[in-house]
C-alpha cells in the first residue's frame, strides 16, 4: 500500500492562523458594499487609457492594481535605515521580472511600500464574474523590492548576525521560497547567463565579514581559525559538495550532539578561498544531473563557516550556517503519481515544516526542539539552541500573477515563523 508513503502534507492553509489582513481599496470602505472594487477606470479614461499600453491578458486586473498603487505611499528601504537587533528576523525579497515574463506581459501582483510591509493583490472573481482584488497585507522585519541589490539584502539580514558567532553563538540564515524566486541568486551570487558571480552572494559577503571580524582587535585575542564546509541534503541524505558529493552519515551521540561523519572542513584564511569553494561546490551541485536545474531545486544546500579556538584543541567557538533551501512549491503540487517524486515531496515538506517548528522553539526558548523530525533540522540542531543563537529567514517571492498562489504560501510560512516576534527580541 502507498498509504505510509503519502506525503506529509503541510497543515491545510486555511487552518494556519495568519497575521495578514485583507484590505480593501480605500474607497471600498466608504460604501457598505464591496462593489466599488470592481474594475472601473478612473473618470475620463477608456479601458486602455492611463495604464494600458497594448492589451495584455488580465488587462482589467492590471489596471485595478495600478489604480490601487497610486494610493500607496512608498518609502523604499535605504542603506542608511536603522538596523534593529533581532534574535529571529524574517524578511521578504521580491525579484524583478525576467525576460520571458516581460514578453508575456505578466502582471506584477506584489507591492512593497517599504518598512517591512508587503502587499499581494490577488485577482479574484465573484460568482457573477465581477472581478475584484483581494489585497493582502504582510508585515515582516524588512521587505526588499525588485531594485534591491544583494548587498542591501545582506546588510539587513545576514550581516547583523556575523558578530554573534564571535560572541560564541550560532548564526543561521535561510533562503526560502519557490523555485525560480531568487534563493540561489541571493545566497550564491547573481548570474550573468549561466555564470554565477560567487563574490556577490550572501555566502561570500558573510565570509568577507568573518575575516574582517577575525582581525578586529576585539576578537583577535581569541585566537580563532575559520573552517568551511559545504554540503547538500537531498531526500534526507547528506552529500559533501566539497568532496565529490560523497554520501555521508548523520549520527547523534548520547549527549544529543549531531555529527555529519566525515564531512570535509577546509581551513580558510581569506574570503577568496571561500569563494573558490563556493564556486566548486555550486558546480558540483548541478553537474551530473539529468535536467540542469531540477535536482538542485529539490535539495537544501548548506554552507557553514565554523570558528575554532586554536588554543583549546580546536573546540568550536561559533558557527554560521547559510542555507539555500529546496523549493517549497511542492506543498501545493501533489498531483504526481510518480512514487519517487512523492517520497521527495514528502521529505521536503517534512523538513520545511520541521524547520519552522524548530525556529519557533528557539523563539520561545523552549527546551524541546523537534529537531529529529528531519535531516535538515538534525544537522542544524545547534542553530536552534542557546541564548546567543540568531536566525534570519529571507522569503523570496516572484512578482507575477502566475506565481500568486506560491507567493501567498511562502508569505504565510514566513508569517508563522515570525508570529512570536514579541518574544524574540534580542537581549542586547
Ligand atoms: P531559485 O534558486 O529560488 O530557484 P534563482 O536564484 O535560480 O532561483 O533565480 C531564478 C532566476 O531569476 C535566475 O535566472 C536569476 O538570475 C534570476 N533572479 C533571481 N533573483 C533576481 C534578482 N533579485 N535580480 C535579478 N535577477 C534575479
Ligand atoms: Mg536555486
Amino acid at each position: 500500500s502507498v498509504k505510509e508513503n503519502e506525503p506529509d502534507k503541510m497543515p491545510p492553509l486555511s487552518a494556519v492562523k495568519c497575521r495578514r489582513k485583507s484590505v480593501a481599496h480605500p474607497e471600498i470602505n466608504k460604501g457598505s458594499k464591496r462593489l466599488s472594487c470592481v474594475a472601473k477606470p478612473p473618470d475620463g479614461q477608456t479601458k486602455r487609457g492611463k495604464f494600458g499600453e497594448a492589451s495584455r491578458p488580465n488587462q482589467k486586473f492590471y489596471e485595478m492594481i495600478q489604480h490601487f498603487r497610486e494610493t500607496l505611499e512608498i518609502t523604499p528601504l535605504s542603506t542608511t535605515d536603522h538596523i534593529e537587533p533581532h534574535r529571529i528576523s524574517v524578511c521578504v525579497r521580491k525579484r524583478p521580472f525576467n525576460k520571458p515574463e516581460i514578453t508575456r506581459k505578466e502582471i506584477d501582483v506584489v507591492s512593497i511600500p517599504g518598512k517591512g510591509a508587503l502587499l499581494v493583490h490577488e485577482p479574484k472573481q465573484k460568482v457573477d464574474l465581477t472581478k475584484y482584488l483581494d489585497n493582502q497585507v504582510f508585515q515582516l522585519d524588512y521587505s526588499f523590492n525588485e531594485t534591491a541589490t544583494n548587498e542591501l539584502v545582506y546588510k539587513f539580514t545576514a550581516k547583523p548576525l556575523v558578530q554573534s558567532i564571535f560572541d560564541g553563538g550560532m548564526a543561521t540564515c535561510f533562503a526560502y521560497g519557490q523555485t525560480g524566486s531568487g534563493k540561489t541568486h541571493t545566497m550564491g551570487g547573481d548570474f550573468t547567463g549561466k555564470q554565477q558571480n560567487s563574490s556577490k552572494g550572501i555566502y561570500a559577503m558573510a565570509a568577507q565579514d568573518v575575516f574582517a571580524y577575525m582581525n578586529h582587535r576585539r576578537y583577535v585575542n581569541l585566537d580563532l581559525s575559520a573552517y568551511v564546509s559545504f554540503f547538500e541534503i537531498y531526500n534526507g541524505k547528506v552529500y559533501d559538495l566539497i568532496n565529490k558529493k560523497t554520501k555521508l552519515r548523520v549520527l547523534e551521540d548520547e549527549r544529543q550532539q549531531v555529527q555529519v561523519v566525515g564531512l570535509e572542513e577546509v581551513y580558510v584564511t581569506t574570503s577568496e578561498e571561500v569563494i573558490k569553494i563556493i564556486q566548486m561546490g555550486s558546480s558540483c551541485r548541478t553537474s551530473g544531473q539529468t535536467s540542469a536545474n531540477a535536482n538542485s531545486s529539490r535539495s537544501h544546500a548548506i554552507l557553514q563557516i565554523v570558528l575554532r579556538r586554536n588554543d583549546r584543541a580546536t573546540t568550536m567557538h561559533g558557527k554560521f550556517s547559510l542555507v539555500d533551501l529546496a523549493g517549497n512549491e511542492r506543498g501545493i503540487d501533489v498531483s504526481s503519481n510518480d512514487r519517487s517524486t512523492l517520497v521527495e515531496t514528502a521529505e521536503i515538506n517534512r523538513s520545511l515544516l520541521a524547520l519552522k517548528e524548530c525556529i519557533r522553539s528557539l523563539g520561545m526558548n523552549s527546551d524541546h526542539i523537534p529537531f529529529r523530525m528531519s535531516t535538515l533540522t538534525k544537522v542544524l540542531r545547534d542553530s536552534f539552541i542557546g541564548e546567543k543563537s540568531r536566525t534570519c529567514m529571507i522569503a523570496m517571492v516572484s512578482p507575477g500573477l502566475a506565481s500568486c498562489e506560491y507567493t501567498m504560501n511562502t508569505l504565510r510560512y514566513a508569517d508563522r515563523v515570525k508570529e512570536l516576534k514579541g518574544n524574540s527580541k534580542a537581549n542586547c
